[in-house]
């Protein structure tokens, strides 16, 4: 694929690259030096229905292929996303903005769920049940569902689709990814090395593009199962238009994710850890924290050993193996981050570190926002209660961890939370009564593995069966359960 900065994206379509006939596209730009990348077509219903088509030819066939066959194309396809390892992190540094590091990590992942994906064969196993009552024999199977999509939002466009592209295909699905509009070439890319494993043509299809694109997923008879990433709205109305055609849907949403640190956790670890979590990424992390709640006496050698990391982070083009933290995603984005800065400073909190108004030398047409600690934030406030999307850290203080257990109790989003302590008892309680989706216990970034759940709950998850692991073959598949009766009398065998 030519990546000139005309390139028009193509959609993959039953096997082939086909031009879009949209005549509305969007521009791609690298984050951190506003070049552009390419420019993505904004798809319309009629190409949804082709690809959906197509989908559904192939699902015929692939249906009754052995999972032991099906998975074949996934090893092949493992193979391939190792060896081109390096050239799709750089391309996720280029259009996200996140460092070459996280970037690689990020790859690594989705070479994690093909590798759990791969199991299918023995994770589709069912259950079997002889004599349920004299003569009769009980067994479940599991099925797969037909034609399912993904839509993807823009802050791992080389993980999201994993989490659900490859234990569909595995399962027996045939499979459609919306990426998002803002960062589509890794997807394409990934589209060109599965194209390369000779997956049957129509099995997996990209198709570009943004609301209009989305909704005729939600929309399509055929489309047996949605599964959605992004923000909260948008997961809402993911999952109420999707549930009325009738669909299988599952909607991670937005976060707001509080860590909690006790006066007798490690200090320096903490503080590394805690600047990782809210900082990596540029803060566009769903398991980012965005508050830190300090009890206790650790208040005051917290935030001054927090606000020494913050200062000290390099921040800059994620290519630069030096940099520490990439640029937010667009101009937009920074012009949001810095007013919901100006509006906790509203609120009544005051600035420990400002990282409005950044400027990168060499990179002055990047979006950029140095890390931001916020004191002083109102723990019943909108900005405490908002999610920024940003590297900006709120700090709460209270007095007790029952206090701050009902602090993240009383938040809207439950994606996760995390205590730093070195006391067994109140990491169990923490564990148990913090109503989240994933803990972390001294970790930052509370994500799963792939043979993991990647859970969420509340506000930041709607459905039931989660992305990756056992949960995707469950949503992936349906159930069936046979009963057979074969009494003595009709076989003379027993
Ligand atoms: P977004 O909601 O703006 O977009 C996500 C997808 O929805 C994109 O593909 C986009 O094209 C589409 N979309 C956007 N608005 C739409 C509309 N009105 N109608 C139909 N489709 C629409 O999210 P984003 O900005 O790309 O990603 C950031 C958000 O994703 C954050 O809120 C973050 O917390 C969340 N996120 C959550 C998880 C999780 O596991 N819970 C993981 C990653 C990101």
């Amino acid at each position: 694929m030519s990546k000139s900065p005309t390139t028009r994206l193509r959609n993959f379509i039953g096997g082939e690259w086909r031009d879009s006939a949209a005549t509305e596209s969007v521009d791609v730009c690298n984050p951190a030096t506003a070049e552009v990348l390419g420019r993505v077509p904004l798809s319309s219903a009629v190409e949804v229905d082709a690809a959906v088509r197509m989908a559904n030819q192939a699902f015929s066939d692939w249906r009754r292929t052995p999972a032991t066959e099906r998975v074949q194309f996934l090893f092949k396809l493992k193979t391939l996303l190792q060896r081109h390892y390096e050239e799709l992190a750089r391309t996720i540094t280029i259009e996200c903005g996140k460092t070459l590091g996280e970037a690689r990590g990020e790859v690594q992942r989705a070479i994690e769920n093909v590798e759990v994906a791969c199991g299918a064969p023995i994770l589709l196993q069912g259950d079997f049940s002889e004599d349920i009552a004299r003569g009769i024999d009980e067994f479940m199977i599991r099925q797969p569902l037909g034609v399912c999509a993904c839509i993807c939002p823009f802050n791992f466009p080389g993980m999201i689709p994993f989490w659900f592209m490859p234990y569909a295909i595995a399962c027996g699905n045939a499979y459609l990814v919306k990426p998002s509009e803002k960062v589509p070439l890794t997807m394409q890319r990934v589209g060109e090395l599965i194209e390369q494993t000779g997956l049957p043509k129509g099995v997996f299809n990209l198709v570009h593009g943004t609301h209009e694109t989305v909704d005729a997923i939600l929309d399509h008879p055929d489309i047996k199962a949605v599964s959605f990433v992004g923000s909260t709205p948008v997961a809402k109305h993911v999952y109420a238009r999707a549930a009325a055609s009738g669909k299988r849907v599952q909607c991670q949403g937005g976060a707001k994710n509080p860590i909690i640190v006790l006066p007798d956790a490690d200090l320096e670890a903490t503080t590394r850890i805690a600047a990782d979590s809210a900082f990596g990424c540029a803060g566009q992390r769903c398991l980012a924290a965005s508050l830190a709640v300090t009890v206790g006496e650790v208040r005051k050698p917290f935030t001054e050993a927090m606000t020494d990391v913050a200062r000290s982070r390099v921040v800059g083009f994620g290519l630069d193996e030096k940099v520490q933290m990439g640029p937010v995603i667009t101009p937009q984005s920074k012009a949001r981050i810095e007013s919901l800065i100006n509006k906790a400073l509203e609120e009544g909190a005051h600035l420990l570190t400002d990282g409005r108004g950044t400027v990168i030398p060499g990179y002055e047409r990047g979006n950029f926002v140095r890390p931001t600690l916020i004191d002083g934030l109102p723990p019943q406030g909108d900005i405490a209660r908002t999610e920024v999307f940003g590297p900006v850290l709120g700090l709460i203080h209270v007095d007790t961890l029952e206090d701050a257990i009902a602090f993240t109790n009383s938040g809207g989003y439950g994606n996760m939370a995390c205590l730093f302590t070195s006391s067994g008892a109140q990491a169990r309680k923490f564990r148990s009564e913090a109503q989240v989706g994933n803990v972390g216990i001294n970790v930052g970034v509370a994500a799963p593995m792939a043979s993991f759940p990647f859970s969420g709950a509340r506000e930041s998850f709607l459905g039931d069966l989660h992305g990756q692991g056992r949960h995707a073959i469950e949503f992936f598949t349906q159930t069936k359960v046979v009963v057979e009766r074969w009494p003595r009398e009709w076989t003379r065998q027993f």
